[in-house]
């Protein structure tokens, strides 16, 4: 069975997986969504005994019906080797009663490697079955993580350039460094004099630019996306969630069936998107908790159903979730309308016109599966401190928000379900936050000399991300004001 895609504005014309991912971001504005979403067609017996690997090709078969099994298998060979540094991919953490998935064992210590070190090649292999000959051009906006991962998997890639946006003063020192010293001929960084808003927003503006896309065709590029509105992002976050739960049922934490809840710490939507699609396969989750920082648009949301993104921006120890328009909601609006792509078009409408929308109580309703919670500063770093205090576990500001929304949740719903925190980045990458919330008398520390310190108090050794740009030199110094993006994109690529 073939498994066809179409917009979120438009749901007249459809396109195959690979086509999607090639495109990214449909014609019309909208994002590429599967017609239907497919049940996995395995037992949990046969899960259970899976490795990652073979995980992901039970899931993303389902999704990319249009690669063949060996595409499929030799993309997820190259993916998810040993640039991971462990064999089980993403490890599951019992601490207390809470059981934390760690999606951060990749190359760049955030859970973007996860889908950043596969989108590469299914980007090649759809290229190549599409007889794509332009050189694929990929354009990012990062709120810090995703460019770093998206650099590294791209780096190097035959017939892929890659251009990445970051907000200057919006990311942590080491999430910039691990950018600025990226190696690779086809790789291009720029500081953006602007908040990820700005740069998300004008990357987009970049690829609806029709003009832009005529000079990019005649000098021998097209745009592509590895941003997380890419299909050929979010269905490979899909596989760990299927694992997720298929482990705690090895493990005996589970019985077969029994629901779970999860808590993932939200900004583009993406990550918990993916659960709500392994639900939709067959994976008995319950509740999908979302979390936020004090950015917390989509808490004001699953509230009250009405998206607001006028208000202040506010800069977090946890800037990979300093986001008000989280692109990614975009599918389940599409989703709750009833697959209605006009209806949802208005929507998006009213979001860059007015910077907010309100669905309809019908809508509301169908969300029931999600809850919102939030975390204020103080609450973060509380909980990255009590954690440690009481069990050793250190955890990176973004899990922390996690968890205290978790942890909230139980206090006022009594639920007793069992509880999956998704932890998305390493300790060691916003190094600084973590060691102040487990003692303040770190603040006055330099970044860098924390490191040590931090592998004294967790026991964990350094990851090789860190070491390695300690000692890197800088390789890219662009910077850019939010109306040059145009100008900085022509110039990277030599386009008079
Ligand atoms: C990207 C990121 C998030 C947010 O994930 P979304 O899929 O954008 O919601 C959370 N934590 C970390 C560390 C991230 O890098």
């Amino acid at each position: 069975m073939s498994l066809l895609y179409k917009s979120t504005r438009n749901s007249q014309k459809v396109v195959t997986a690979s086509e999607a991912i090639l495109k990214g971001l449909a014609e019309d504005g909208g994002l590429f969504v599967p017609e239907q979403l497919p049940k996995l067609d395995v037992t949990m017996d046969e899960l259970k005994e899976m490795s990652y690997q073979e995980t992901a090709y039970v899931v993303m078969k389902q999704f990319l019906t249009d690669f063949t099994e060996e595409e499929l298998k030799e993309c997820i060979q190259k993916a998810y080797d040993s640039k991971f540094d462990t064999e089980v991919i993403a490890p599951l953490v019992k601490v207390e009663d809470t059981y934390y998935l760690e999606l951060f064992h990749g190359a760049t210590i955030a859970f973007k490697d996860m889908a950043l070190s596969i989108l590469p090649h299914l980007l090649t292999t759809a290229a190549k079955k599409n007889h794509v000959t332009k050189e694929i051009v990929i354009l990012t906006a990062t709120s810090g993580d995703t460019g770093k991962a998206a650099l590294a998997g791209f780096a190097d890639v035959e017939g892929t350039k890659i251009i990445v946006f970051y907000p200057k003063d919006g990311v942590s020192k080491v999430q910039e460094l691990q950018m600025v010293t990226q190696k690779g001929e086809n790789t291009a960084v720029v500081a953006l004099h602007g908040n990820f808003d700005h740069a998300q927003s004008g990357v987009k503006a970049l690829f609806e630019d029709k003009k832009l896309a005529k000079e990019l065709d005649e000098a021998g590029y097209q745009f592509s996306s590895a941003n997380s509105i890419n299909i050929g992002r979010l269905v490979p976050q899909v596989v760990y969630y299927v694992y997720a739960y298929a482990k705690l049922l090895q493990n005996g934490e589970i019985l077969e069936g029994e629901p779970i809840n999860v808590t993932v710490p939200t900004g583009n939507f993406g990550n918990i998107l993916a659960a709500y699609y392994a639900k939709q396969m067959g994976i008995p989750i319950q509740k999908l908790i979302c979390a936020s920082n004090e950015n917390k648009v989509l808490f004001d949301f699953f509230e009250t159903g009405k998206y607001d993104k006028n208000r202040e921006f506010v800069l977090t120890s946890s800037p990979s979730m300093d986001i008000l328009v989280s692109s990614n909601l975009e599918r389940l609006i599409y989703t709750v309308s009833g697959q209605d792509g006009e209806k949802n078009a208005q929507f998006m409408e009213e979001l860059k016109t007015k910077g907010a929308y309100e669905i309809t109580p019908d809508m509301k309703e169908r969300m029931g599966d999600f809850v919102g919670g939030f975390a204020t500063e103080t609450e973060t770093a509380q909980m990255i401190h009590d954690t440690y205090h009481n069990t050793g576990y250190v955890m990176d500001t973004h899990t922390a928000v996690a968890a205290y929304v978790c942890k909230k949740y139980q206090e006022e719903t009594k639920d007793t379900t069992k509880e999956l925190v998704v932890s998305t980045a390493s300790p060691y990458k916003f190094v600084k936050s973590v060691m102040t919330a487990i003692d303040d008398n770190y603040a006055s520390e330099e970044e860098f000399a924390l490191i040590q310190e931090l592998e004294r108090v967790s026991g964990v050794e350094v990851p090789n991300a860190i070491k390695e740009i300690q000692n890197a030199n800088v390789l890219h110094t662009r910077e850019c004001d939010t109306d040059k993006m145009k100008e900085i994109v022509k110039e990277i690529l030599k386009i008079s």
